[in-house]
């Protein structure tokens, strides 16, 4: 799936409250992924992750919804940051 061109890149006030609410180093949603920090920018296993979260959006039907049911159900441990984590050790 070429996507990565349609990718954007957010760094601001707003993102970074949000990963400091959360506690995490960026989220997704759609094709925009949003950081709390610049350092993060450049971090490959952060990229990787949250590209997986994208192609999920793009590929998996009704996905934000089952996102938030597995989250609810699975916690942070559910089957798409597995997918996910996975991702991170792809080359
Ligand atoms: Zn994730």
């Amino acid at each position: 799936m070429n996507i990565a061109k349609k990718i954007k890149y957010i760094n601001n006030y707003w993102s970074r409250l949000i990963c400091a609410i959360f506690n995490i180093a960026a989220f997704t949603f759609s094709n925009r992924i949003f950081f709390g920090s610049h350092y993060y920018r450049n971090n490959e296993r952060i990229i990787k992750h949250e590209l997986k979260h994208v192609e999920q959006f793009y590929t998996i039907k009704f996905f934000p919804i089952k996102y938030l049911w597995e989250l609810i159900k699975n916690g942070r441990n559910n089957k798409y940051e597995k997918e996910a984590i996975l991702a991170e050790k792809e080359v």
